[in-house]
């Protein structure tokens, strides 16, 4: 095994695609790689594994990529797409043993207002999820892996990305939802290997980069290579990375990258 190896557990927005009930060209696509579940991933390292989100998809994810080990979840925020699936770490939790959680005040203090029954201590019976809530603001390490939150604008809130450095060394970027990525950010992600982008689709959206913008992002980044995420059922897989630069790709679910 690589030291850095990512899965990636889901690539779509809020939705998934398909979208119930549509009968678009995309989320009708035999095309897998235009099935998107909840944007999500998963990284395993020769010390500890952990998951970056656990959405409404997170059991069928972890069921699909045969998941057997999670020993930290860390959290870019709380929208509903990113943290439905937390109740789902119950696995991960064996005989009711204590899993890390990581996150900003506001997602920590969110997923502790959703998932009260997980976080209050009563009703404590062994194998309820039993999390440990750390709220984080500068870097910290998972094993030799160094995170560090990197703050961006997503509509009205601050959510976090992540950069993930083993021995001084930049492995990946993980930036899922965002509206911009501000120039400390920029600075801080040059040059990584593997930059994850949020590129919703072609039109503008307040929330998320559209594909020009998170090509913009990309070009000032100058990473090995971009992927993309957090698509919607507006992306053909293959029409759009036709039109990418060789170095800009399409993540998709069950993609594995590895530093
Ligand atoms: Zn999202
Ligand atoms: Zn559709
Ligand atoms: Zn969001």
């Amino acid at each position: 095994m690589a030291d850095f190896n990512i899965t990636f557990l889901g690539t779509g927005t809020s939705q998934g695609v398909p979208v119930i009930g549509c009968d678009c060209r995309v989320c009708r696509s035999e095309d897998l790689r235009d099935r998107r579940s909840r944007s999500s991933i998963y990284i395993e390292t020769p010390e500890t594994a952990f998951v970056v989100d656990t959405g409404p998809d997170f059991r069928m994810q972890c069921l699909r990529e045969n998941v057997r080990r999670v020993e930290a979840a860390v959290f870019t925020h709380s929208h509903t797409d990113h943290m439905m699936g937390f109740d789902d770490l119950r696995p991960f939790c064996p005989g009711g043993a204590p899993l890390p959680v990581y996150g900003s005040e506001t997602t920590i203090h969110d997923l502790q207002r959703v998932f009260i029954f997980a976080f209050n201590g009563e009703n404590r019976f062994p194998g309820y999820v039993n999390p440990v809530a750390n709220i984080v603001n500068e870097p910290f390490k998972l094993g030799e892996t160094l995170l560090t939150p990197l703050p961006v604008p997503h509509g009205r809130t601050t959510v976090f990305g992540y950069l993930f450095t083993r021995h001084g060394e930049k492995q990946a970027a993980y930036l899922s939802d965002c509206k911009a990525v501000p120039d400390p950010v920029i600075e801080q992600v040059k040059g990584v290997p593997h930059l994850i982008l949020d590129a919703l689709r072609y039109k503008p959206h307040p929330t998320h980069m559209n594909i020009e913008e998170a090509l913009a992002v990309s070009n000032r980044v100058k990473p090995g290579r971009t992927w993309f995420t957090h698509l919607c059922h507006e992306v053909l897989h293959s029409e759009l990375e036709s039109e990418l630069p060789e170095d800009v790709r399409i993540a998709f679910d069950g993609l594995k990258l590895s530093v």
